[in-house]
């Protein structure tokens, strides 16, 4: 397995705090790795190391596999793009002009690309607006066209979805799995919400106390956490038999109400129901699971 970037008992001490607790964990390449933990858990913190903007107090982490005392470090890091708390971004220039300036600074020769990257972060349209009046989802997706100018093939978001409203959230859920399908970019996320990165992340990291208390893949959690299905139907005659016809587990919570747990499409079941002369009269599916994975993980304590 490749990795982009592998953190080995990692600590940094603020002071008389312990924000990181000799955390190991490893990102592999192609992946999209949620990094999930409460506010103060220390994602920052490790974001911030890895970004080089502030150094470790022990352990040790590498990019592509160059430890970072190497003096190759900074080639690897060119190879990375990333956006700590918000995107530094000039208000008073337009969302063109702001990427000019990057490419400035990364001593690009030409402002060639600037249009296709403006039109695969969903910002061709918007002309000269300056920045100070995009919303967040536009400046965000603005950062994240900032941290493509480099070319990176590994992207560090640190609770790039925080305040976004609901559009905001599809259309940056959408941009990422673009550019990890279409330019094979590696992504690392931190969020304090399990379920804005279920759709996305390939492969999880949870983080509480600076320590990774478990990494799993989105398979492994998706087998970890049963999906449950909640229903109501017209008629407790048959019902069994046609609940076990499904062949998974179940549970009835009142004689026409149920729970069935794991892998099964509302169709099928419907189907099954239907052939036992029984009608799906309601039906709901429950990821509540999945932040019950997430809470039990922390010992039952969640306070977010
Ligand atoms: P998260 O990003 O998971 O919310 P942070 O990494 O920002 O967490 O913070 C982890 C802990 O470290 C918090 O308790 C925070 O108060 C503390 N911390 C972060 N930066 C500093 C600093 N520069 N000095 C002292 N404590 C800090």
């Amino acid at each position: 397995m490749e990795y982009c970037l592998t953190v080995d008992n990692l600590s940094k001490q603020y002071r008389s705090y312990l924000a990181l607790d000799s955390l190991t964990m490893r990102v592999p390449k192609g992946a999209i790795y949620g990094f999930i933990g409460k506010n103060g858990a220390g994602k920052t913190t490790l974001i911030r190391i890895i970004c080089g903007l502030q150094p470790p107090t022990k352990g040790d982490y590498s990019l592509y596999g160059v430890p970072y005392n190497n003096r190759d470090i900074c080639a690897a890091r060119k190879r990375m793009g990333g956006i700590v708390e918000t995107p530094a971004l000039y208000g008073q220039m337009s969302a063109c002009d702001n990427l000019k300036q990057q490419y400035i600074i990364l001593g690009k020769p030409s402002f060639e690309g600037i249009e296709e990257l403006l039109d695969l972060v969903g910002l061709k349209d918007v002309g000269k607006k300056t920045v100070k009046n995009f919303s967040l989802g536009m400046r965000q997706r603005l950062g994240i066209a900032i941290a493509l100018a480099g070319d990176p093939d590994f992207i560090v978001l640190d609770e790039p979805i925080n305040g976004l409203d609901p559009q905001g959230i599809v259309e940056m859920r959408e941009l990422i799995l673009k550019l990890n399908k279409e330019r094979n970019i590696t992504f690392l996320i931190s969020s304090h919400i399990l379920d804005e990165l279920a759709k996305l992340a390939t492969h999880y990291g949870f983080i509480d106390k600076g320590k990774i208390l478990k990494e799993i893949t989105a398979k492994e959690l998706d087998e970890a956490c049963k999906k449950r299905i909640a229903f109501k139907v017209d008629t407790q005659n048959g019902l069994c038999a046609a609940l076990d016809e499904t062949g998974l587990q179940y549970k009835l919570t009142s004689p026409l109400e149920g729970e069935l747990y794991g892998e099964i499409s509302i169709s099928e079941l419907s189907d099954i129901l239907k052939s036992h002369g029984i009608t799906l009269v309601k039906v709901s599916e429950k990821d509540e699971s999945l932040e019950a994975y997430y809470i039990n993980l922390l010992g039952g304590d969640s306070n977010d």
